[in-house]
C-alpha cells in the first residue's frame, strides 16, 4: 500500500530548495529596491509611495510563493505518513504524470476540480 518511491521525496526537496532560492532572491531585490528609494528619494513622496505600491506587489506574490511551500511541506509529511501519491479525498492512486507536473497535488485531478469548482 505505501507507494513510498526515493524519486518522489527528490522531487518535492529540489522543489522546494528552488522555491526558497526564488523567494530569497526576490526579497534580496525587494530590499535593495526600498534602500534605493529610502536613499535617493526621501523628501521626494511621489516617489516612496510608488515604491511602497510596489513593495506590495511583491508581498502579493510572496504570499502565492508561502501557500506553495506550504504545499510542498505538507506534500513532504504525506510522504513521511506513506499517504503521498494517494488521493486525499477519494484515496486513489495519485498517476505519476500529475505527480510530475505538480509534486505537491494531494488530491486526484476529479477531486481537486470538485474541489476548486465545488458548484461547476
Ligand atoms: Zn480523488
Amino acid at each position: 500500500m505505501n507507494s513510498s518511491n526515493p524519486l518522489h521525496k527528490e522531487r518535492l526537496l529540489r522543489e522546494r530548495t528552488q522555491l526558497l532560492a526564488r523567494i530569497a532572491q526576490e526579497r534580496g531585490g525587494l530590499v535593495s529596491r526600498v534602500d534605493m528609494a529610502a536613499e535617493h528619494d526621501v523628501r521626494d513622496f511621489e516617489n516612496r509611495a510608488q515604491a511602497i505600491s510596489e513593495r506590495n506587489d511583491e508581498f502579493a506574490m510572496n504570499e502565492h510563493e508561502t501557500a506553495e511551500l506550504g504545499a510542498l511541506d505538507a506534500a513532504l509529511e504525506r510522504l513521511e505518513a506513506g499517504l503521498y501519491g494517494s488521493c486525499k479525498d477519494c484515496g486513489v492512486h495519485i498517476p505519476e504524470a500529475r505527480l510530475a507536473a505538480y509534486p505537491a497535488a494531494m488530491r486526484c485531478i476529479d477531486c481537486q476540480s470538485s474541489f476548486e469548482n465545488p458548484h461547476g
